[in-house]
C-alpha cells in the first residue's frame, strides 16, 4: 500500500482531505505506474484543495496536478521502468487521480522526460508554474519581441509563475518589470532579475482604453483591470502572454490596443498544451533556467504540509515555488 491525500465531497458537497493508505488496484485506468518523488502546489492545487473554484471535477480524488518520478511498470513502448518522468496537466488532479500520493497511474503520452541535469526536486521547483511561464517566455520570443524592443513586464511577480518568467526572462538579456502587491519581496525580485519593481497598486484601476507605452511585452498572471491595464500600456506592436486569474477572469478592455497599436494578446494554456510543445518547454528551461535562483524561489515542505499551504497560496501568502519531498 502507499499514502495518498484523498478529497472526498459528502452530500452537502463539503470537502474533507485525507491522508489514507490505498493500494495500485484503487488507481485509475493508464499504461504507466510512476513511483512519486516530488510534487508541488500551484495556485489551481490551492484551489481544488480548499474547494474555492471547481478544479477536482470526480469524486472521491487525489488532486494534484504535477509530480515527478520514477517509472515503476509499463506497458507503453514509449518508457521503461526505471525512466525518470515528468507529468504536467493533462485533467490530472482534476478528473483523473493526481500527483498527492507515493505512486500514480497516468497515460504514457502525458509524461515527458526529466531533463538529464534535473532532479525531481528541481523539476517540481520548476512545476506547471514554470513551465508556464516558459510557453509565456517562448510565445512572446514567436511574437518577434526580442530583448532589443524593450522592457517585459510580469504581474503578480512574486508568485510561481511570475518567479520563474523574471528568472528566465533576465537570463535570456530582456530588461523587466516586476508588479507585485507585497513591497516586502522588491528585494527578492530584484535578485531574480527585474530592473525595475513597480506597484500592483498601478495596475489594479480600471484601465484607459489606451496609456503610456511603457513595455513591449509583458506576461501576465492576474487578469481584470491588471490586464487591461498592461495591454493599454504595451508599446506598438507589442505582444502580453497571459496565463492567469489570480486577480479575476474578466478583461475590462477595449480593443484600443489592438487597433490603434497593433498590441496582440496570446493565450497560454498549460494543460493541454502539446507534447511536442511541453518537451520543447522543458529542454528550455534545462538550458535557460538559472539553477541558483532554482533554490532561492523554492520551499521544500514535507507530505504532511500540504493541506495547510493549499490555504496560504490561496490567500497570496506564498513567494515562488512550494515544494513537496515525498520521500521526506
Ligand atoms: P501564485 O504563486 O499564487 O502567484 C500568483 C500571484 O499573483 C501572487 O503571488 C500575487 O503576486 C498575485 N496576486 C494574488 N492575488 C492577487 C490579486 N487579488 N490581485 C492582484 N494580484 C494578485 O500562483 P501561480 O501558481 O504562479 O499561478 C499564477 C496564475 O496563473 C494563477 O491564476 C494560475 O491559475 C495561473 N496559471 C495558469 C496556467 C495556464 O495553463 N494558463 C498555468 C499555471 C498557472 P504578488 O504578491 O507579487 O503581487
Amino acid at each position: 500500500s502507499f499514502t495518498a491525500l484523498l478529497a472526498s465531497q459528502d452530500e452537502a458537497k463539503n470537502q474533507t482531505n485525507s491522508f489514507v493508505e490505498l493500494t495500485d488496484a484503487d488507481l485509475m485506468d493508464g499504461d504507466i505506474t510512476v513511483a512519486v518523488e516530488a510534487t508541488t502546489i500551484n495556485y489551481k492545487d490551492g484551489l481544488a484543495l480548499t474547494g474555492k473554484a471547481p478544479v477536482i471535477r470526480r469524486w472521491p480524488l487525489i488532486p494534484g496536478i504535477d509530480f515527478a518520478g520514477t517509472v515503476i511498470s509499463s506497458e507503453n513502448p514509449d518508457w521503461k521502468p526505471g525512466d525518470k518522468v515528468i507529468l504536467n496537466g493533462w485533467g490530472v488532479g482534476e478528473t483523473h487521480h493526481g500527483a498527492y500520493a507515493k505512486r500514480a497511474r497516468v497515460k504514457g503520452e502525458w509524461l515527458v522526460p526529466l531533463p538529464s541535469s534535473m532532479s525531481a526536486i528541481d523539476a517540481m521547483i520548476v512545476g506547471t508554474a514554470g513551465y508556464t511561464a516558459m510557453l509565456c517566455v517562448m510565445a512572446l520570443e514567436r511574437h518577434g519581441i526580442t530583448p532589443d524592443r524593450g522592457p517585459v513586464v510580469v504581474t503578480g511577480a512574486a508568485g510561481g509563475v511570475g518567479s520563474v518568467a523574471i528568472s528566465l526572462l533576465s537570463k535570456l538579456g530582456y530588461e523587466v518589470i516586476a508588479s507585485t502587491g507585497r513591497h516586502s519581496e522588491h528585494a527578492y525580485l530584484k535578485s531574480l532579475g527585474a530592473t525595475d519593481v513597480i506597484e500592483r497598486s498601478e495596475l489594479a484601476g480600471p484601465a484607459r482604453p489606451l496609456g503610456k507605452e511603457r513595455w513591449a511585452g509583458g506576461v501576465d498572471t492576474v487578469g481584470s483591470n491588471t490586464l487591461a491595464n498592461v495591454l493599454s500600456m504595451t508599446k506598438y506592436g507589442g505582444a502580453v502572454a497571459a496565463c492567469g486569474l489570480a486577480g479575476g477572469m474578466d478583461l475590462p478592455s477595449s480593443v484600443a490596443p489592438f487597433i490603434l497599436r497593433g498590441v496582440s494578446l496570446l493565450g497560454i494554456d498549460s494543460v493541454m498544451a502539446p507534447r511536442e510543445l511541453r518537451i520543447e518547454a522543458w529542454q528550455r528551461i534545462e538550458k535557460d533556467l538559472d539553477r541558483e535562483h532554482l533554490r532561492a524561489i523554492s520551499t521544500l515542505m514535507p507530505f504532511d504540509a500540504l493541506p495547510n499551504a493549499a490555504h496560504d497560496i490561496v490567500e497570496g501568502k506564498v513567494r515562488g515555488r512550494l515544494v513537496i519531498d515525498m520521500s521526506a
